[in-house]
């Protein structure tokens, strides 16, 4: 009685702040950094028990980086970048986790985080010029500024398949895998989806379990890792001149310091474009196939389709059965069209003898029964499912606080009802104060995220501590600019090969979810500079009040 007393008392008052930042990962850890150091005060409310947002709740076995560690790291700080070390090229959950920690800890972040705190609702108060925040746990908050710092991978998709609940054996979800590990040995597993999860996990799921059955529906290109120590020539060039080399990958298309090709794979004989592709497949990088092969990899569908082929005939020399190899070969989007995933052992983990492939495309699930899995054609009895079905991507976290209420009473829901809009992928028209990190229509997803989410949080806190020097109260975008914003994305979009497959970035894995491609296409450098003229041309596009 006396605790419920308690928490409802908590829950009267509002909590008063500057800023209100939803989530506590990569990016709302170094907002409350900067917010502090500009003079706002802020509060960050995170669903978790700590920090860590990605890090935190994907444990499952294998989970990595895929982008090289010494490029995913926090660049605001030379002296953090001195006091930290990455054991690996690709560094483990754990050890990201760890970081993350050791970041918290430093600037002393966790004093301003609510930790298992939801936020369900919120509403602009037009007469207060206040964002009010409904929370699951202890007081609401008042804030002049609210930015969802709230991920673009961190709403795990529900199984789209019936009778989950009758199942009778062990149910796990890469996206929430039990903080103490789970004991698969000498079970019978099953793992539904080959998305970036299961591919990592495959391989060490199969070495526990008696026996793994993967059911997949649509194959992804996979490259080998090569994990190891970070390269050698890449730790020459950090060491050399730091300051240049986060220059580099600031200005770069994805967030990673590569040039820009500009030889056209016509230009290159056969056996120079073999030369190629094989440099890049040893080298391990995800990043370096995906840009550095020849000019034309990404815009167009021929130049494209010579990659697409080369992956292809290492599908077929590292499976041995021919039929397995062949469901493993993606066939229906254009490399890089889709997140390609950085595996270790993937496809050669189809050699095991205690290892099977279902080809969903042959035999769809029907329903998941008591003792297993039913397709078309078999029934497989299981004691575990594990579900790596992905996530709904970039929007999902945001429309689960619901309803988001801006100006006149209008619901982001409603506003969105045709797919996300946006001025920038930061802010909304007819949300005043309301700010998106890594949102749809920014470079997000397709980049090096801690590179887009230090661009974003300095961006958002340099123009409120601007604002509040110049004494106004409230920033919006104007209909104009985000229609324009619109339109150039469309444009962008038209120029690579994104649009020609369906997949999480255009939320065609989230049944009945409005179709279209979310992030911006253009690159991180250009980005960067668009809001940077944006600033200078005396916040174009937005109504200050
Ligand atoms: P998150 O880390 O997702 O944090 C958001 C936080 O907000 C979460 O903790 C969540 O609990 C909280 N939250 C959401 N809604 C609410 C709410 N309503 N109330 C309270 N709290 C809420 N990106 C790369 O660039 N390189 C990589 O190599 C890479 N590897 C990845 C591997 C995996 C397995 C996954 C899933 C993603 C990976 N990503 C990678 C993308 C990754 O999500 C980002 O790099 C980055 O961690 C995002 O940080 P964030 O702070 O924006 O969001």
């Amino acid at each position: 009685m006396v605790a419920a007393r308690e928490s409802k008392a908590a829950s009267g008052t509002a909590q008063q702040v500057d800023v209100a930042v939803v989530g506590a990962g990569f990016a709302g850890l170094y907002l409350l950094h900067r917010l502090r150091k500009a003079g706002l005060s802020a509060v960050a409310l995170e669903e978790a028990g700590d920090v860590g947002g990605t890090w935190y709740w994907n444990r499952y076995p294998g989970a990595r980086c895929d982008i090289q560690t010494i490029d995913y790291s926090y660049t605001f700080d030379p002296e953090l970048e001195s006091a930290w070390t990455w054991s690996e090229k690709y560094a483990t959950q754990p050890e990201i986790l760890r970081y993350l920690g050791f970041v918290a800890d430093r600037y002393e972040l966790r004093r301003d985080i609510r930790f298992n705190t939801k936020v369900t609702e919120a509403k602009w108060d037009e007469q207060a010029e206040r964002w009010q925040l409904t929370t699951s746990n202890g007081a609401p908050v008042s804030a002049r500024h609210y930015v969802m710092a709230t991920g673009c991978l961190s709403a795990p998709k529900p199984p789209e398949i019936d009778g989950v609940k009758d199942f009778k054996g062990e149910v796990y979800f890469t996206g929430r895998w039990p903080h103490d590990g789970v004991n698969l040995a000498g079970k019978r597993v099953a793992v539904i989806g080959t998305g970036s999860s299961a591919i990592q996990s495959i391989p060490i799921i199969a070495e526990q379990a008696g026996h793994l059955t993967v059911f997949q529906r649509t194959p992804n290109f996979a490259l080998p890792a090569h994990n190891g120590p970070s390269p050698a020539d890449r730790m020459d060039m950090f060491q050399s001149d730091r300051a240049a080399y986060r220059e580099q990958a600031r200005q770069s298309m994805t967030g990673v310091p590569y040039p820009q090709q500009t030889v056209v794979s016509w230009q290159l004989s056969d056996a120079e474009r073999r030369e190629r592709f094989e440099r890049a497949w040893a080298a391990g990088d995800l990043v370096h196939i995906l840009t550095q092969l020849w000019a034309d990899q990404a815009v167009d569908v021929d130049g494209n389709k010579i990659v697409q082929d080369l992956i292809r005939e290492k599908i077929r020399a590292a499976v041995k059965d021919p039929e397995t190899a062949a469901a493993l070969m993606p066939d229906d989007h254009p490399f890089g069209a889709k997140r390609p995933c950085l595996d270790t052992n993937y496809y050669a983990t189809y050699n095991r003898p205690n290892v099977t492939l279902v080809n969903l495309r042959q035999e769809p699930i029907k329903a998941i029964t008591g003792s297993g899995i039913t397709t078309g054609k078999r029934n497989f009895d299981v004691d575990v499912i594990v579900f790596a079905t992905g996530f709904d991507a970039m929007t999902g976290a945001i429309r689960a606080v619901h309803p988001i209420t801006g100006r006149g009473g209008k619901s982001l829901t409603d506003v969105w009802a045709q797919g996300p809009q946006s001025y920038l992928g930061l802010t909304v028209e007819g949300f005043p104060n309301f700010f998106m990190i890594t949102g749809p229509g920014s470079p997000s997803v397709l980049s090096n995220m801690a590179v887009s989410i230090e661009q974003h949080v300095d961006w958002v806190v340099d123009r409120l501590a601007a604002l509040r020097d110049a004494g106004f109260t409230t920033m919006e975008p104007t209909e104009t600019a985000q229609a324009a914003w619109g339109r150039h994305m469309a444009d962008c979009s038209m120029v690579t090969l994104h649009r020609l497959a369906n997949t999480w970035y255009t939320g065609a894995n989230v049944p009945g979810k409005i179709q279209g491609l979310m992030p911006y296409t253009g690159g991180v450098g250009p980005y960067r500079s668009i809001c940077d003229e944006v600033t200078n041309r005396g916040m174009l596009g937005f109504k200050l009040g």
